[in-house]
């Protein structure tokens, strides 16, 4: 999953890429490094994530450098060190490589390799192809100068590569090579300099124009833009595209974190939801209309996400979506066909899992619409109806205001559907406003901050939800084992009583989730059954019951009161993480990007 940099122009390349690193921290931060060319390549490596630019302790930073290549890594094969840190240099230190993904037959390469003789230092997959690149320019037989042999062995190492795998290298003359299969490669252009990275938020205050490479595509850059086609050696067309960066502002505008700040941003994503371009929308909606099957289909949160999309498009649009996560759509393989329609929220717009599964989808002749917040992402390029949330970047590895977005345009999509598009952005219209209110009330924030205080030391949280807010509790559940690495549990109040009752005794918490809607009444009955056991209830609600201990008072929103209840619950796993005193924007093992399967 990690984050891929490369940069050559006239400023100072250290601190360029050290600065895009940063931003592609999202993707991997056990540990980092960069090469840089002065006289030759300097490499610097170093463990755990990059931490504050200005105090940041590189020698390379004062280099003056003019072209270089970083990496941030999420290991995946060996483990995190120095040495297994990227970028690895060639045995003769004439280039170095960084990677994005996993060489799945790196085993074989590597049996082979070594039987020639090379010598291996790291752990790593990523290894193998720096050899495998040395091997493939030592049998080149036409003497050529250093570039073109190397280009030419780069992309011969490369079609030997299974996996899904994105490289960069720079070579001791200050070329840049990079080749993309699957993990995601951007060009960024501007006056003279170019950036390369694994996303266009990166680079986006710097450049005017991008290059989104396909796979099965290379770049050499000297001075000069070439770009490949791997499997047939052709140069093809160097075709820039404008691309509107809005709001890529990436700074804590003085909040503690990122995810705080990202909580807070939530009314302005609604609003960016409410703000689209609905003519968009037109053939979408009668092809999601007349489709026979619906999936919408996520990972992680995303999958949450594309479950209250189906739930909305259920319940309000009448169609019989059906929700699967990314990784266990199998079973459906053969169900697909033509005449079906999958809806994929996404984040990043690169998850592996899904992005296989679209890849299947695609070949049976499914329509594909997906909902993105990153720009130029292999996902919005699969669809045939990419949208975009346009909610600005967001750092924190724990989605919050994306997933907030995600639904809000779920119930739209619905409305619009339900031919109720005005009502449905009214709706949220207010939603908006009563959630602006409510995050920048004090005594609100407080009440969930002492009741995080008090749960920290928990070693078990129980939510439960039903109707709208199945999901939402879900939802609270993961963002509550991300945070704080509390063991949680969403429970589905009207089945607590078939299992989950044995495990309700005194003191036990449970928190609940309930709306003025249909359910109440039945989820006040399990409210009733915990109580009876002696768990300590926290009910989010519009109003006070006598079965909570703890109240947090919400506003009702009506048909969307299950987005503005996911609030509370982010904010409770917020200060939660903050009370462990854990690194909120970064947990540990995960990362937001999952571009690995
Ligand atoms: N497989 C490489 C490693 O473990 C890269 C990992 C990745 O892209 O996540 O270092």
């Amino acid at each position: 999953m990690c984050g891929i940099f490369g940069y050559s122009g006239p400023k100072n390349a250290p601190e360029i890429i050290l600065e895009g690193l940063k931003r592609l921290e999202y993707r991997g931060y056990d540990s980092w490094g960069i090469a840089v060319v002065a006289d030759q390549i300097k490499l610097e490596k170093k463990t755990g994530a990059i931490g504050d630019l200005n105090s940041l302790n590189s020698e390379l930073i004062t280099l003056d450098s003019r072209t270089g290549i970083g990496h941030t890594r999420w290991a995946t094969h060996g483990g995190i060190s120095e040495t297994n840190a990227h970028p690895h240099f060639s045995t003769d230190k004439s280039f170095a490589l960084a990677q994005n993904g996993i060489v799945e037959n790196y085993q074989e390469l590597k049996a082979s390799l070594m039987k020639k003789g090379y010598k291996f230092e790291s752990e790593t997959d990523t290894e193998v192809i720096v050899r495998l690149i040395e091997d493939k320019m030592k049998s080149s037989v036409v003497s050529r100068q250093l570039s073109d042999k190397i280009k030419e062995a780069v992309r011969e190492a490369f079609l030997e590569l299974e996996g899904r795998n994105t490289i960069i290298i720079l070579t001791k003359d200050g070329h840049i090579f990079a080749a993309r299969n699957g993990s995601p490669l951007v060009i960024g252009l501007n006056d003279k300099e170019i950036f390369l990275s694994s996303d266009t938020l990166s680079f986006a205050p710097h450049v005017k124009k991008v290059i989104i490479l396909n796979n099965g595509q290379m770049v050499s850059y000297n001075g000069r833009l070439e770009i490949t086609d791997i499997k047939s050696g052709k140069i093809l067309p160097v075709r820039p595209e404008k691309i509107d960066f809005k709001s890529s502002k990436v700074d804590k505008e003085g909040y503690d974190h990122f995810m705080l700040k990202e909580i807070h941003e939530s009314p302005y994503v609604i609003n960016q939801v409410i703000s689209q371009d609905f003519s968009l929308y037109e053939d979408f909606v009668s092809q999601l209309k007349k489709a026979k099957d619906v999936y919408t289909i996520g990972s992680g949160t995303a999958g949450i996400a594309a479950s209250q999309i189906a739930f909305y498009l259920r319940v309000f649009g009448k169609i019989k979506a059906e929700s699967v996560i990314g990784a266990d759509i199998y079973e459906y393989y053969d169900l697909l066909g033509k005449g079906d329609l999958m809806i994929v929220p996404s984040q990043s717009g690169e998850t592996a899992d899904v992005l296989e599964v679209l890849e299947v989808a695609k070949k049976k002749g499914l329509k594909i619409a997906s909902y993105v917040n990153m720009p130029g992402s292999t996902m919005s390029r699969l669809s045939d109806y990419p949208f975009a949330s346009h909610a600005g970047p967001e750092i924190c590895v724990m989605s919050t205001k994306v997933f907030t977005s995600q639904i809000a345009w779920g119930y739209l999509l619905s409305k619009i559907v339900q031919g109720k598009a005005p009502e449905g952005q009214q709706n949220l219209k207010v939603l908006s406003e009563e959630m602006d209110k409510y995050l920048n009330t004090g005594t609100n924030l407080e009440a969930i901050k002492s009741l995080a205080k008090m749960l920290a030391k928990s070693k078990d949280i129980f939510l439960l939800g039903k109707y709208q807010n199945f999901n939402i509790v879900k939802e609270g559940m993961v963002k509550i084992i991300e945070g704080s690495y509390i063991h949680a549990h969403g429970i589905p109040a009207g089945d607590l009583k078939h299992y989950a009752i044995t495990l309700m005794e005194k003191g036990v918490p449970v928190i609940v989730v309930i709306s003025k809607d249909i359910a109440k009444d039945d989820v006040l009955n399990a409210v009733n059954q915990v109580k009876a056991r002696g768990a300590t209830v926290i009910g989010i609600s519009p109003t006070p019951s006598a079965g909570f201990d703890y109240h947090i008072p919400v506003p009702d929103t009506g048909e969307t009161s299950a987005i503005m209840n996911i609030i509370p619950l982010q904010l409770f796993a917020y200060y939660l993480a903050v009370e462990l005193g854990h690194n909120v924007d970064k947990p540990r093992n995960i990362a937001k990007s999952v571009t690995v399967k």
